[in-house]
Parts: structure tokens; sequence; C-alpha cells
């Protein structure tokens, strides 16, 4: 019953991609959302949902896919995201430098605000250009403890649909950290009233 009850409980789940222009973020979120690779995307900006049953129970996943060539993420995004996909294009450089500064812009908040990021080198079929190894990419997420994927938006929906499903997990995996961390505060700060109280008496 109880179980059941859970289930029956809303969770949504908030998800920001990040990344330079043109890495492929649009083209990722319309291959999670649709299954399908449209080659090109222009500048839209929007937020999406979609419903994903995940570890038994049903999320509902909000994305939103920033602006193409936005440097820098708006205090409201950033606010709004309870986790963010960082992308780069393993042919472009320029591309991973700006993700690992974007990384470390999001790393300087207090730990307790950090949202959980997924990095994702895209463009995996264009292998011959590559520009970013994938050791590269996979020691900038293991230095920051995030999640790394290589992947291809134009030839697989498997790839998207990986990295979309573990940013989910690390986002439920955080809050129920952060829940439990907080009750245990919760006990700290009784328990020293209490002793406080005696120590008054
Ligand atoms: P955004 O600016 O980060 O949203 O990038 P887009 O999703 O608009 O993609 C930029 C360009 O890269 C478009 O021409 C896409 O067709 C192309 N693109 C995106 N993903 C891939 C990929 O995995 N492989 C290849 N070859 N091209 C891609
Ligand atoms: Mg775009």
């Amino acid at each position: 019953m109880v179980v059941e009850n859970q289930n029956q409980q809303r969770v949504e789940v908030n998800i920001l991609l990040l990344g330079a222009r043109h890495v492929g973020k649009s083209a990722l979120t319309v291959r999670f959302l649709t299954r399908r690779f449209i080659g090109e995307y222009g500048d839209i900006e929007s937020v999406y949902s979609r419903v994903d049953r995940i570890d038994g129970q049903d999320i509902c996943i909000n994305i939103w896919d920033s602006q193409a060539g936005q440097d820098s993420a708006s205090a409201k995004q950033l606010q709004w995201a309870d986790g963010v996909i960082l992308v780069y294009d393993i042919c472009d450089a320029a591309s991973f430098q700006a993700a690992r500064q974007r990384l470390a812009l999001l790393r300087r908040k207090p730990a307790s605000a950090r949202p959980p990021v997924v990095i994702v080198g895209n463009k995996r079929d264009l292998a011959r250009h590559r520009r970013v190894s994938g050791e590269e990419g996979r020691l900038l997420a293991l230095s920051q403890r995030c999640g790394f994927f290589e992947v291809s938006a134009a030839e697989t929906y498997h790839g998207a649909l990986l990295v979309f499903h573990r940013l989910v997990h690390l986002v439920r995996e955080t809050r129920a950290l952060r829940k439990s961390s907080a009750g245990v505060r919760g006990i700290v700060r009784s328990v020293s009233a209490v002793f406080g109280k005696k120590r008054a008496e």
C-alpha cells in the first residue's frame, strides 16, 4: 500500500542542457524526446516535458534546451535545474574547454546546492575528426564526480536515453542523500537542545 502511494506521487526532475554553440544540445534533446535526428534545429530555446518510468516510478522529466551560443547560463536557469547535461563536441577542443570552464563555475556553489552533472562528448560518429580523447572527457568527469558518456545524437537513440536516465538517477540519489543528511542535522539539533537544556538547569 505504502509503495503504491509512493508510486502515485508525481516526481519531477528539471534538466538543463548547457554547452557551447553547435555541440548538439538540441539534437540530443530532440533525439531523446522523439527518437529522431532531424539535422537542423535552429536557435530554438524551449522547455519540453516527457514522462518516463525509471527505477519503477513515473518521473516527469522537464528539459530546458538552452539557446545556442549563449555562453553563460542565467541564474534563473540554474535555480530551476535539478541536474545539468553539459555537452561538448569531440571534434571541437574549444567546446571541451568551454565545458571545463562551465563546470568550474557550477562547482563554485556550496556542495549542498550543486546540481549533479552528466558530461557528454557528442558527435562520436565523426571520430576521424576527433580533437578530444575519450580519456580527457572521462578524467574531467572523474575529477569532478560527474557522469560521462560519449554519444552520437546523429546515429543512435540509445546514447541519448542513457544520458537522460543517468542524470535522473543522479538527481534522485542526490535528493535522497540531502533529505537524509537534513534528517541527521535535525536529530543533532534536537539532541543538542536536550543537552543544552540539561546543562542550563
Ligand atoms: P546546439 O547549438 O548545441 O543546440 O547544436 P544543434 O543540436 O543545433 O547541432 C548543431 C549541428 O551539429 C547541427 O548541424 C546538427 O545536425 C549537428 N549534430 C548534432 N549532433 C550530431 C552528431 O551526433 N553527429 C553529427 N555528425 N552531427 C551532429
Ligand atoms: Mg540548440
